[in-house]
């Protein structure tokens, strides 16, 4: 079994919410059950008695830095808290954990005072939205046209946001404006303000009507129309920080994602084992036919590699904190996409089950499919996300090069058993100018491995994916190197770069799993390691045909996998189902 160091007060919220969660959706009226939610979809309808029970269940507190009153201490237990309700539903986890997006800002950059008041608010339920996008302006955030204008008594806030989830169910609204006058600072002319909707005049606001959408289709996408004069106190950090406060935040927000795609994958999976176990096909059940075991296989390892990749990026906002401006991009990019790969190839195992809404498990697949789809898109978009990587890549170059690497900062993100540190955020920082150790631990990393090999701790066939990363690696990092800054923008090969980039960043998540892992290594473990790496190679081999093949090697791996997965009838995970809630 394996140990996950988790504090105490974390471990038994993740518990009761596992249980409630599951005591909720046992019955067709309950709120989480299968059918309850697919009628709300149906109607476009909130989700409102969900959301009221994970507030009382105390989730918001999650949301709170322990330092302003709440719980939040490790950010693991954030994602693995919101992959627990989106492995229910997706509608109510992005409804839910929208707030903490909303109130992140304050706690990077708000005063003690405007910290100490929202947490309050937020811990006794309050919902808070992030407003920083408008209709004609969606990732180009500098563009921004909602504007604040230094007026006698505070700011006079004119403009609309557009597109912002829980605008209209929201108390307070985390906004992002161009001050006027212009501020004179490098980092531009935007600030955060926050509005408090209940201490603002009639008339200074009017809500925009719900958008319909193609997936969480009860979710309140709205928007907010803004004239009105707010005080100075409304205005969080400094004036003219706002752009670099929303990059800060956006390392934080973006690794939290992470638990809206677990928890769709392991729904995702949960339904194609099951469906395979049970579907009869020309006299054999899915389950036996070879073709069958390898999507299953290959859909479960690649959901493994992106919860590596989450779990030390997660654990890094502690430990590697200087660094998350590569760790929260590369998350963002690769795990919504690992995962939504995935879901498309269980809705081709599905058959017409996949598609049709009420014959099958409620027509929940249908709806994760749908749902998912939004995680790639809001808190930056996949092209965003790699193209913030672009940026950094002279950094990461020189960190490569320089075999520069905190390996104790990924030593405590990756030692599951060991409890993380509270977090330093004020060590956040806009640019990685260290590089990102994590995958400049490949060389440490692998040659751990090799020597695990030796004693007979892990089979020689995780020795050599080990080296096949650590060479991938290498290549990967001379055409960064080559990379010239121009000024039309990014060019593709760019972005296939950073694709790649992501690949290595959860393959060296992989093995420090592995490396520091408690002793004895669990054979689970070396199990996981093995079939993920063997993803992340075959996927390095389609960008780069130099990376060895792992053909053989991912057979067995793949299989074995698919083996467990049935022996345990748990979803294969980097956490034991019994501290986890069920898969
Ligand atoms: C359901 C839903 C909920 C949302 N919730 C919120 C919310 O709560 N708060 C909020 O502020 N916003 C929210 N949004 C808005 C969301 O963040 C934006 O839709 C998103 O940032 C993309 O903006 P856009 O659609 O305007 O595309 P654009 O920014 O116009 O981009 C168009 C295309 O260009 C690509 N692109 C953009 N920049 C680059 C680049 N530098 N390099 C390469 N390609 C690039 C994009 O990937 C995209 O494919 C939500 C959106 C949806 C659909």
């Amino acid at each position: 079994m394996t140990v996950i160091g988790t504090r105490p007060h974390d471990q038994a919220m993740i518990e009761s919410v596992a249980a409630r969660l599951a005591e909720a959706s046992a019955e067709p009226d309950q709120a989480f059950h299968p059918a309850t939610v697919a009628a709300l979809d149906e109607r476009d309808e909130f989700p409102t008695t969900a959301c009221r029970m994970l507030t009382e269940w105390g989730l918001s507190r999650w949301y709170v830095p322990k330092e302003h009153g709440g719980e939040l201490v490790d950010y693991l237990t954030l994602v693995r808290l919101v992959r627990l309700v989106a492995r229910k539903d997706l509608t109510s986890a992005v409804a839910h954990a929208k707030t903490f997006l909303g109130a992140v800002a304050v706690w990077l950059g708000g005063d003690a005072e405007q910290a100490k008041d929202l947490a309050a608010r937020i811990n006794d339920g309050a919902v808070v939205s992030w407003a920083l996008t408008e209709r004609r302006h969606g990732s180009d955030l500098q563009a921004s046209e909602v504007t604040a204008s230094a007026v006698d008594g505070g700011w006079r806030i004119t403009g609309e946001k557009w597109l912002i989830n829980n605008a209209t169910r929201a108390d307070a609204v985390c906004l992002l404006a161009r001050t006027e006058p212009v501020p004179e600072r490098p980092s531009g002319g935007l600030s955060f303000f926050l509005l408090d909707k209940s201490a603002l005049a009639g008339g200074a606001y009017r809500h925009l009507p719900k958008e319909r959408t193609l997936g969480i289709r009860g979710a309140d996408i709205s928007g907010i129309a803004v004239d009105t004069v707010v005080p100075p106190e409304a205005l969080v950090g400094d004036v003219g920080d706002g752009l670099p406060l929303v990059v800060r935040c956006l390392q934080l927000t973006r690794t939290m994602c992470a638990g809206l795609s677990l928890g769709a994958a392991d729904h995702a999976l949960r339904l194609a084992m099951t469906y395979a176990s049970e579907r009869v096909v020309s006299g054999s059940r899915l389950i036996e036919l070879a073709t069958v075991r390898r999507t299953l296989g290959e859909v479960a390892a690649s959901a493994l590699l992106a919860e590596a990749a989450s779990i030390t990026a997660a654990r890094g906002v502690a430990t590697l904190t200087g660094e998350q401006g590569v760790a929260a991009p590369v998350v963002k990019a690769l795990v919504p996409n690992l995962v939504q790969e995935g879901i498309e190839r269980i809705g081709e195992l599905l058959g017409a089950r996949g598609f049709l809404t009420d014959v099958y498990a409620d027509g929940s697949f249908a709806k994760l499919d749908r749902d998912h789809r939004i995680v790639g898109i809001f808190d930056g978009t996949t092209s965003v996300c790699r193209h913030s990587l672009i940026a950094q890549f002279p950094w990461l170059v020189r960190g490569w090069n320089g075999r520069r690497c905190d390996l104790e900062g990924v030593r405590a993100a990756s030692a599951l058993h060991t409890v993380p540190r509270r977090p330093d955020l004020s060590r956040l920082s806009v640019v990685a100018r260290t590089g990102c150790s994590q995958v400049q631990s490949l060389p440490t990393l692998v040659e751990h491995v090799e020597r695990m090999a030796r004693s007979g701790a892990v089979p020689d066939a995780v020795a050599r994916l080990a080296d096949a990363v650590r060479s991938a690696a290498d290549r990967l990092h001379q055409e960064l190197a080559a990379q010239r800054p121009s000024a039309a923008g990014a060019p593709a090969t760019a972005f296939e770069l950073a694709e790649r980039y992501e690949l290595c960043y959860a393959a060296a998540s992989c093995l420090s799993l592995l490396c520091f892992a408690e002793s004895p290594t669990p054979a689970a473990h070396v199990l996981r390691v093995r079939a993920a790496l063997a993803i992340a190679v075959m996927r390095l081999r389609e960008f780069d045909e130099e990376t060895t093949d792992p053909s053989a090697s991912a057979a067995d791996a793949l299989e074995d996998l698919v083996t467990e997965w049935q022996h345990t009838a748990t979803v294969p995970s980097w956490f034991d189902a019994d501290r986890d809630g069920d898969r």
